[in-house]
């Protein structure tokens, strides 16, 4: 009955899509549990680069079923459009699974987040404006629309009048726009619900019975832990929680059937848009990070800001998320440097600080303490054991498990299967 929980342990981006594939072949479910279509999986199928912003990964398995749990928001026309994409492809849609429960993303919360994003100018979240924290922001006020009300007109009907009120004054007396009008949304949600009736279910009750008889389930979670709403560099976070514990609210299980917590950090760091980054290298070493990484955003196309492993943020990941194990994609990016650094710890106001520190005005100031080790310089992706990897490199891995204090399971240097190098 065992659920394993996958999690970034950075600021998102660390290769979960990697990490997730690994692990699919023994999976019966893969479930998405927060976030919404701000995720980016990239993915390859039939000789095609595909970007995946909503639909779990294991759409890809035949043999897996695709959850998209209570917690996560969903604009139903990107989700029409992905499974239409992945059709295209010839790949089967049909074990796609939503949750009636799911809120649903609609143009006003797209159309709101354009213009506060604009409102606020230099102080402006960078967020993917997609509506999304607009949608989780209706929820918590009790004004969101969920998948199930697509089934009932009526209601649909009464639900949108009653929040357009609301969002038509602040769109025109606040910001100056034109209304929204209900039937064009009207319209456009029914023959949305449509396509989408087939795939809305209890999706709680669809794992408990899963978890039940015995099946194998993967509960993914998008974005990274730094980026918790609770949890992470606040305001500069997402708008839902991807920490270990909200995969279980959110998919309706309980903590009893999680026995394994994998943690995924890139061998070094990336941050994409606004907030505190204590090793972020603005010089030629991040440069090299970014260019050797390829590190641009999946779903927004944004250059990420890189820096060198940060084992004080991992271990507070860790803490957090109670990690069973590490998976460390990313390694090979790191051949080449003549020496590569980690962060033990912080200083910030003459203090040392070996844990993120309580004030986030301390952490926007925090200057990283470096431990520099020996560099490799040949490359490492044609490494099929952990023992082919230069000494120094091992080194690395070995340095970087004892400062985060969890095991690395897996040390992956490529995107191929064959690249991911179990450490002994
Ligand atoms: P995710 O959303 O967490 O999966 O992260 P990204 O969208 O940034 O995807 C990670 C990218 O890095 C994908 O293009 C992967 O194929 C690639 N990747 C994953 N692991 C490795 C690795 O060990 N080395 C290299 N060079 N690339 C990797």
């Amino acid at each position: 009955m065992p659920a394993t929980i996958v999690i970034g342990t950075q600021w998102g981006d660390e290769g979960k899509g990697k990490a997730v594939d690994e692990l699919a072949s023994r999976m019966d479910f893969v479930v998405r549990y927060q976030g919404g279509n701000n995720a980016g999986h990239t993915v390859v199928a039939e000789g095609k680069v595909l970007k995946l912003h909503l639909v779990p990964s294991g759409i890809l398995y035949p043999h897996i079923t695709s959850v998209i749990a209570d917690g996560v928001v969903v604009d139903p026309r990107v989700l029409i459009e992905e499974m239409d994409t992945l059709l295209g492809l010839g790949i089967d849609v049909s074990r796609l699974v939503v949750s009636g429960n799911a809120h649903l993303i609609m143009p006003y919360h797209l159309e709101l987040e354009r213009v506060t994003e604009r409102f606020l100018g230099k102080n402006a979240l960078g967020t993917t404006k997609r509506g999304i924290g607009p949608a989780y922001a209706d929820k918590a006020a009790r004004i969101g629309i969920r998948m199930q009300d697509l089934f009932d007109a009526k209601i649909f009907r009464e639900k949108l009048e009653v929040v357009l009120k609301e969002k038509n004054l602040i769109l025109t007396k606040v910001y100056g726009r034109l209304p929204l009008e209900a039937d064009g949304i009207v319209e456009a949600y029914r023959a949305y619900a449509e396509r989408l009736r087939p795939h809305v279910a209890d999706t709680s009750k669809l794992l408990h019975e899963a978890l039940r008889a015995g099946r194998n389930v993967l509960l993914e979670g998008a974005q990274g832990t730094l980026l918790d709403l609770d949890h992470g560099t606040y305001p500069f976070v997402t708008s839902s929680n991807p920490v270990a514990g909200y995969a279980i609210a959110s998919a309706g299980i309980g903590p009893s059937q999680v026995e394994r917590v994998v943690g995924i950090a890139k061998a070094y760091v990336t941050r994409v848009g606004a907030g505190p980054f204590p090793t972020e290298d603005l010089g030629q070493d991040g440069e090299r990070m970014g260019e050797r990484g390829r590190e641009f955003g999946t779903t927004t196309g944004r250059k990420r800001r890189c820096g060198w492993f940060d084992a004080v943020i991992v271990r507070y990941a860790s803490r957090l998320n109670g990690l069973t194990e590490l998976f460390l994609t990313k390694l090979d990016v790191l051949s080449g440097f003549p020496a590569v650094r980690v962060c033990t710890g912080y200083r910030a106001n003459g203090e040392l600080f070996e844990d993120v520190p309580p004030h986030q005005s301390l952490f926007h100031r925090a200057e990283p303490v470096y431990e520099e080790l020996e560099g490799w310089q040949e490359e490492i992706g044609a490494a099929r054991t952990f023992e082919d990897l230069p000494s120094a490199a091992r080194t690395y891995v070995r340095r970087l498990q004892e400062l985060v204090d969890v095991p690395i399971r897996i040390v992956s240097v490529g995107p191929a299967r064959e690249q991911s190098l179990p450490v002994p």
